[in-house]
């Protein structure tokens, strides 16, 4: 049989509030072209063959996890997974960046790039594909802009976040809690099928406990944890919580995960709002957004 092809979103910019058709047309025609030919540090690292396969084979298969929820990702290449090239920078650079970038990796919204701070040469790939997997549901998000009358133009949405006035990031730990929650059920998913993680995976131990899906080599060495337990924990209850409410509304308790994932990638995030207020009481999910915000006054 034959199958339809397949579909992508040109960039993870979605909308432009705010903006005129003409101007919304060629605002997003320059993230798609920026998405399509990412511009990348000089100190890129020119991927072997080797990496540009297993970068590849990741973005696939996230491709194919995004679809399976009936969700559209992003057009996207090994192009758009950067790595800095160490041995290009002085000893003393390369130890700046790795200590102001405390992250692992970044995602750039707009140029939809992952920047991996990582050594491809020496780190784990077991550790690199967590990275990525992560970065890589951030950037395939729904992402919506707001035009300013003044021509300038500001974030409104990323995935599950609102910004907010007084720059607070409403739903910003929901947000991570979901990527972090869909990146360690692509591990259960993807992983063992995976043929450059074959040899580590041998040499490692999972958690017992699969919802830490933490990995460690035999000699106890922790390879990759997954990041954020606490909100995850937090997102898991609320999602028994809703779904014991309605299991009437609902044939599965992954149906409603599943709900929490289509409102990250197709920016609906109206179902959700719906159920957790009928749950909880009118104005409940404003209150999750708040108590779930990132405060950047604080920082
Ligand atoms: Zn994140």
């Amino acid at each position: 049989m034959e199958h339809p092809p397949k579909t992508y979103r040109e960039s993870g910019v979605s909308r432009i509030h705010g903006a005129s058709p003409e101007q919304e047309q060629e605002l997003s025609s320059q993230f798609s072209q920026e998405t399509r030919e990412p511009r990348l540090p000089l100190t890129e690292l020119q991927k072997s063959p080797e990496l540009k396969a297993f970068t590849e084979r990741l973005i696939a298969d996230v491709d194919d996890y995004i679809r399976s929820f009936g969700c559209t990702p992003v057009a996207i290449s090994a192009d758009n997974i950067s790595f800095n090239d160490y041995s290009m920078m002085s000893d003393e650079y390369a130890e700046q960046i790795k200590r102001y970038q405390q992250r692992a990796g970044e995602h750039h919204p707009l140029s939809s790039v992952v920047s991996v701070h990582e050594d491809p040469i020496t780190a784990s790939r077991l550790r690199l594909a967590g990275i990525i997997v992560h970065e890589l549901f951030h950037l395939h998000s729904y992402k919506a802009l707001l035009q300013r009358p003044e021509g300038t133009t500001t974030p409104h949405r990323f995935g599950f976040r609102v910004y907010g006035r007084d720059k607070k990031i409403l739903f910003h730990y929901t947000d991570e809690a979901l990527v972090a929650e869909l990146t360690r059920r692509f591990f259960e998913r993807y992983f063992p099928s995976n043929p450059f993680l074959t040899d580590e995976l041998k040499g490692t131990q999972s958690s017992p406990d699969p919802f830490l899906g933490d990995y460690k080599t035999t000699q106890e060495k922790e390879v990759l944890r997954h990041s954020y337990d606490n909100l995850r924990a937090d997102l898991n209850s609320l999602i028994t919580a809703l779904w014991e409410e309605h299991q009437d509304q609902f044939a599965a308790k992954e149906d409603v995960f599943a709900l929490f994932v289509k409102a990250l990638f197709n920016g609906d995030i109206a179902p959700v709002s719906q159920l957790i207020n009928s749950t909880y009481g009118q104005k409940s999910f404003k209150t999750l957004g708040s108590n779930s915000a990132l405060n950047l006054n604080n920082k």
